[in-house]
C-alpha cells in the first residue's frame, strides 16, 4: 500500500486522488497538471501559475539547472522553491530526454538523484531510458533493463522525504510495459510515470497510446499514482484520465504559444487561422484575434500561453467534475467526436472493457447512450455477466413493448437496448435508469441480443418469448434459436408499460 496516494472517488478507471508530497508539506488533488517550467525561459511566472491558476505542483528539469553554472549556485544556495517563488510541489526531472535527444549525459542516476534531493526537489527522477515507439522489440528490452537497474539505483539512494519517480517505460509493446509496471510497483519508489509517450501524441496514435498505458497500468497496483509524461494537450485528458492517470505534464502551453498556436479541447488552432476566439478566459475576453496578432513576438507567446493553461486547467476540472458525477465516459465520448484519432482512442479504450470494469463504479448518476460506441461499455458488460446470475423460470416474456395480454407467461422481463433483459424489479438500479434514445443503432440491438442470448445460457430449462421492437437481422441471428422472437414494431404497448 502506497500510503502518500489516496484515492478519493472514481468513474471507469479514473480517480480523483490525493498526493501527499511530504517534503513540500502539500497535498496535491489529482488528476493534476504540472505546468513544465524551462529554467531559462520563463514564460508564466511560477508564483503566477499558483495564485492565478491555481497550480499546486510544477516540473523543471534538473539537469538544466545542473549544467548551468549560476543555476547550479543559485539552486544549491537558495534551493529551488525560493529560486522559482513557488510554494506548492516542485518535481525535476532528470536529463533523461536530453539523453534520448543527444545519446549522452554527463551525469549518473546516484548523482542527479543526490543533486535533485540537495537543491529541495519535491518528487526527484532517476535517469530512465525512454525508448521511443516502433523501436526492434530487442532494443526495447535492453533499454528497459538499464531503466530497470536506474530503478535499482535510485532506490539504494538516501533521498529522505524526498518522493522519488520509477518510469515505466517498455516502447509500443504492451506486455513489457506490464512487466515494466509491474518491477516499478515492487520498488518502494513512489511515484510512476509512463515514459516515452509523447510521439505517439504527437502523431495523434491515440490508440496506441491507450494500448501503451492498459498495459502499465496491468502491471501496476491500483494505488499507484501514475504520471502520463509528456501529456499536456487538453484534448485527450479526458482519455487519459479515464485509463488511470493521475499526473499531466505541459510544455505544450508554451511550446506551442511560441510558433502561435492556440490549444483548444477540440484540438489546435493555429491563430492566423482565427476570426473568433473560442473561449471566455481573461485573455479572449479582453483581446481579439487581431489584438493577439498585432501583440509583439514575447507579448503574443506570454497572452497564447497563458490561454492555452486556462483551457487546460478547465478542462482539468471538467474532467474531475465528471468522475464526481459519474459521467466520465460521456465527457470521454464527447471528446472523441472532436478527432478521428480521438475516436480511435475512445475505440481502443473499449477493447479494456474487462480491465476497466474492475476498477469502474457500480452505480453512478445516469447512463447516457451517446453514440454506437456507448453499447461497448464496462456497465453493459457488468449487466450480462449479472445476468448470468439471475433466475429465470417457466414461460418468461422478453419485451421491449406492453406486459401480456393473457396471463400465459410466469414472468415479464424489460428489454432495453442495449443492456438485453432484466426483471422490473432492477429497472430503476444503475445502469438501467440509462437514458437512450428512441431512434437507436444497431450495435445496441445487437449488444442487447448478446444479453438474450446471456440469459437463455444460463437458464437452459427456461422457454423464453422476446418481443422485439423490429430488431435488425443482425441482432435477431444472435438471439438463440429456441428463443421464440416476435416483431412488435408498430403495435401500440398497453397502458402500464411505462408505470412498471
Ligand atoms: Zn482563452
Amino acid at each position: 500500500m502506497r500510503d502518500h496516494f489516496e484515492i478519493r472517488d472514481g468513474d471507469v478507471a479514473g480517480r480523483i486522488g490525493e498526493l501527499t508530497v511530504p517534503r513540500a508539506g502539500v497535498t496535491v488533488e489529482t488528476p493534476a497538471l504540472l505546468p513544465v517550467i524551462n529554467p531559462n525561459i520563463v514564460t508564466v511566472s511560477p508564483a503566477r501559475l499558483e495564485s492565478e491558476f491555481g497550480a499546486q505542483i510544477l516540473i523543471t528539469n534538473s539537469y538544466i539547472i545542473h549544467k548551468n553554472d549560476d543555476l547550479h549556485e543559485e539552486a544549491l544556495d537558495v534551493g529551488l522553491h525560493e529560486m522559482l517563488d513557488f510554494g506548492g510541489a516542485i518535481m525535476t526531472d532528470s536529463g533523461s530526454f536530453q539523453l534520448a535527444e543527444y545519446g549522452d549525459i554527463t551525469v549518473t542516476t546516484r548523482e542527479i538523484l543526490q543533486f535533485q534531493y540537495d537543491i529541495g526537489t519535491d518528487i526527484g527522477t532517476p535517469v530512465d531510458i525512454p525508448t521511443p515507439p516502433d523501436v526492434p522489440r530487442e532494443q526495447a528490452e535492453r533499454e528497459l533493463a538499464v531503466t530497470e537497474e536506474a530503478l535499482q539505483d535510485a532506490e539504494d539512494v538516501d533521498t529522505g522525504e524526498m518522493l522519488v519517480n520509477a518510469p515505466v517505460q517498455g516502447s509500443t509493446y504492451p506486455d513489457l510495459r506490464e512487466e515494466a509496471g509491474r518491477a516499478a510497483y515492487e520498488t518502494d519508489l513512489d511515484v510512476f510515470p509512463i515514459g516515452a509517450v509523447v510521439p505517439l501524441m504527437n502523431s495523434y496514435r491515440y490508440d496506441d497510446m491507450v494500448d501503451v498505458v492498459a498495459g502499465a497500468k496491468r502491471g501496476l497496483g491500483r494505488d499507484a499514482p501514475i504520471h502520463l509524461f509528456g501529456a499536456g494537450h487538453p484534448m485527450m485528458f479526458a482519455l487519459a484520465v479515464a485509463m488511470g492517470c493521475d499526473l499531466f505534464d505541459s510544455a505544450a502551453y508554451a511550446l506551442y504559444a511560441r510558433d502561435g498556436r492556440y490549444l483548444t479541447v477540440r484540438g489546435t488552432e493555429h491563430l492566423e487561422d482565427l476570426d473568433y476566439l473560442p473561449c471566455s478566459c481573461p485573455i479572449c475576453t479582453s483581446h481579439s484575434p487581431d489584438e493577439l496578432r498585432a501583440a509583439d513576438e514575447t507579448e503574443q507567446e506570454r497572452l497564447l500561453a497563458e490561454h492555452n493553461l486556462h483551457v487546460s486547467f478547465e478542462e482539468l476540472h471538467r474532467v474531475k467534475q465528471a468522475i464526481r458525477s459519474g459521467n466520465l465516459l460521456e465527457l470521454v465520448e464527447e471528446r472523441a467526436r472532436s478527432h478521428p484519432a480521438m475516436l480511435d482512442g475512445y475505440r481502443a479504450l473499449l477493447e479494456y472493457t474487462d480491465q476497466l470494469e474492475r476498477e469502474d463504479p457500480v452505480s453512478k448518476g445516469s447512463f447516457f447512450y451517446l453514440s454506437e460506441e456507448s453499447a461497448f461499455r464496462p456497465e453493459v458488460r457488468r449487466h450480462h455477466d449479472r445476468l448470468a446470475r439471475l433466475d429465470a423460470t417457466g414461460t418468461v416474456l422478453l419485451t421491449q413493448g406492453g406486459t401480456p395480454k393473457s396471463d400465459q407467461f410466469d414472468a415479464t422481463w424489460r428489454v432495453v437496448p442495449p443492456f438485453g433483459p432484466f426483471p422490473r424489479a432492477l429497472s430503476e438500479t444503475y445502469p438501467l435508469t440509462a437514458e437512450v434514445p428512441d431512434r437507436t443503432d444497431r450495435a445496441a440491438y445487437e449488444m442487447a441480443a448478446e444479453g438474450v442470448a446471456r440469459l437463455a445460457a444460463e437458464n437452459p430449462e427456461t422457454t423464453f418469448v422476446l418481443a422485439h421492437d423490429g430488431w435488425p437481422e443482425s441482432a435477431l441471428e444472435r438471439v438463440p434459436d429456441d428463443v421464440t422472437t416476435e416483431s412488435i414494431h408498430g403495435v401500440s404497448p398497453d397502458n402500464d408499460d411505462e408505470t412498471a
